[in-house]
């Protein structure tokens, strides 16, 4: 017979809040990584600034890097790359 002991009670209410906040946090996932895979700057750029590194220059080796000039990464709003993840 199983140890009943160690198992906790679990509402159905509780179950609910689970999954909405479940639910919740993976749509917020899937937003973030539509939000990297349709972005068009460059990809290394992007995920340094979502770990709040310094950018200084694009990669100029990722195809968000393909056919653009270097300089172009100056001219992207700070913000881009943020919403990843
Ligand atoms: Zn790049």
């Amino acid at each position: 017979m199983p140890d009943q002991s160690r198992r906790r009670e679990v509402s159905a209410s509780d179950l609910e809040q689970l999954y909405s906040e479940r639910r919740a946090r993976d749509e917020w996932r899937l937003k973030r990584m539509l939000c990297y895979a349709e972005n068009t700057t460059c990809r290394t750029a992007q995920i340094l600034r979502y770990f709040e590194e310094e950018v200084s220059r694009p990669c100029c080796h990722c195809d968000g890097c393909e056919g653009r000039g270097a300089s172009d990464l100056g001219k992207l709003p700070p913000t881009v790359g943020l919403g990843l993840f």
